[in-house]
């Protein structure tokens, strides 16, 4: 789960980590009012899930409380494109309102689960700020890591040595040691997937600041954080995986046009990568689980269905804790409320496949049912094809 910058501003400034004064707004005269409480220049930045604000034009600088009503006034409301939203944006609801900083020198601090070491990782680099994509891509050895062993947590020497590595010295060092172990105590005590901060700025001054904050949150822990849990904007999420999480389906929106009904996410995969070895792309994944009822194939089916890229469905299924014949009740039923518009090819192997056929045949509804994967692939090539 993603939260917005003000809100995890708020979370890190419980774990020690210095953040700006600001406030969240809803509207330019709120914005107007902050910026009056703050005094001085302010920074008015569009709170949306994505990064890339800066550059998109969602974050200006006012110096004067008419002119972070002006710039609010812009900046809610509008469509704003990042490279991290996809071309049709994203809406501004809100914009966060920050006593404007000096900045001497932007800095990149970020932890994250490295999958392929199993360990929490930190990432420090000098060269932060807005384009560390290209940093990361072309200069990696520009950005230092330190991996954390599980059992013993962060050490002190770990976290001066990317100080260290950010050029700071003196009391610099001594609060970007504090900086950092703030900010591994944070991801590790709200059970995060990521916590960055870019850019950690130096200020004119000598303080250092987190300007920009991004925290995701590891969806299986987040029953344990009803706080975090309460932080959930799902104006931000694709609607159709809201949908889906009410349901407990676990739905990815992609890109492609083939919507892609399985049960376990190894079969996922493979159903993804054989509908692409046959020539067309999934438009979705949707995994209705092992052991799968009637019901929740129901719904599945009208997730599926909703999504407007769809040209052909595919459902594959094997059933080894779940029963194929359920599986196809759960796909007539849904049919008996929806209208049926693309094509559907079936693929039902393992325990009642047999029913499970049966049950499709005798719908009166035209299912083009297959016998293995690769013909059931072929189909639904075909399929799209015909339905273009
Ligand atoms: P992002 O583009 O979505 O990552 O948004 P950021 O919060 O990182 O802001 C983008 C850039 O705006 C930063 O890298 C800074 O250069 C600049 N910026 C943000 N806040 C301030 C501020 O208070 N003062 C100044 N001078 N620049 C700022
Ligand atoms: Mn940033």
């Amino acid at each position: 789960m993603k939260i917005h910058e003000y809100q995890a501003k708020q979370i890190l400034q419980q774990y020690s980590v210095p953040v700006p004064e600001g406030q969240v707004a809803t509207t330019p005269e709120e914005a107007e009012e902050i910026a009056r409480q703050l005094g001085g220049t302010v920074v008015v930045k569009a709170q949306i899930h994505a990064g890339g604000r800066g550059k998109g034009g969602g974050v200006k600088l006012a110096k004067s409380p008419e002119e972070a009503k002006q710039m609010a006034s812009e900046i809610l409301g509008m469509q704003l494109v990042t490279h991290q939203t996809g071309p049709e944006g994203q809406k501004v609801k809100q914009v966060l309102v920050e006593e404007g900083t000096d900045i001497a020198r932007e800095l990149y601090l970020g932890a994250v689960l490295d999958r392929s070491t199993s360990r929490v990782t930190l990432m420090a680099s000098q060269a932060g700020g807005m384009d560390i994509e290209e940093v990361a891509a072309k200069t990696p050895r520009k950005i230092i890591r330190e991996a954390v062993d599980p059992g013993v947590g962060l050490q002190p020497f770990q976290a001066r040595r990317l100080a260290l590595s950010l050029g700071l010295h003196g009391d610099q060092l001594k609060f970007g040691t504090k900086f950092i172990l703030g900010l591994y105590d944070a991801y590790i005590s709200t059970d995060c997937s990521l916590a960055e901060i870019n850019p950690m700025v130096v200020t004119r001054d000598g303080d250092l600041l987190a300007l920009d904050a991004k925290m995701n949150f590891d969806d299986n822990a987040l029953f344990r954080h009803q706080d975090i849990l309460g932080l959930r904007d799902t104006d931000e999420e694709e609607e159709l995986e809201v949908e889906a999480s009410k349901y407990d389906l676990n739905y990815i929106k992609l890109d492609g046009e083939v919507a892609c009904m399985v049960n376990g996410a190894g079969l996922a995969m493979a159903t993804m990568d054989i509908v692409k070895y046959a020539g067309a792309s999934p438009a979705n994944f949707l995994d209705v689980g092992g052991g799968t009822n009637v019901e929740r194939v129901r719904n599945a089916f009208h997730i599926l269905l909703s999504d407007k890229d769809v040209k052909a469905v595919f459902i594959n299924i094997f059933g080894g804790i779940v029963r194929c014949d359920r599986v196809a009740q759960g796909v007539v039923e849904a049919l008996q409320t929806i209208e049926l518009k693309v094509p559907v090819v079936v693929r039902l192997q393992g325990t009642n496949a047999e029913e499970g056929s049966k049950i499709l045949e005798e719908s009166g509804i035209k299912f083009r049912v297959a016998r293995d994967l690769k013909e059931a692939a072929e189909a639904v090539v075909q399929a799209v094809n015909e339905s273009a």
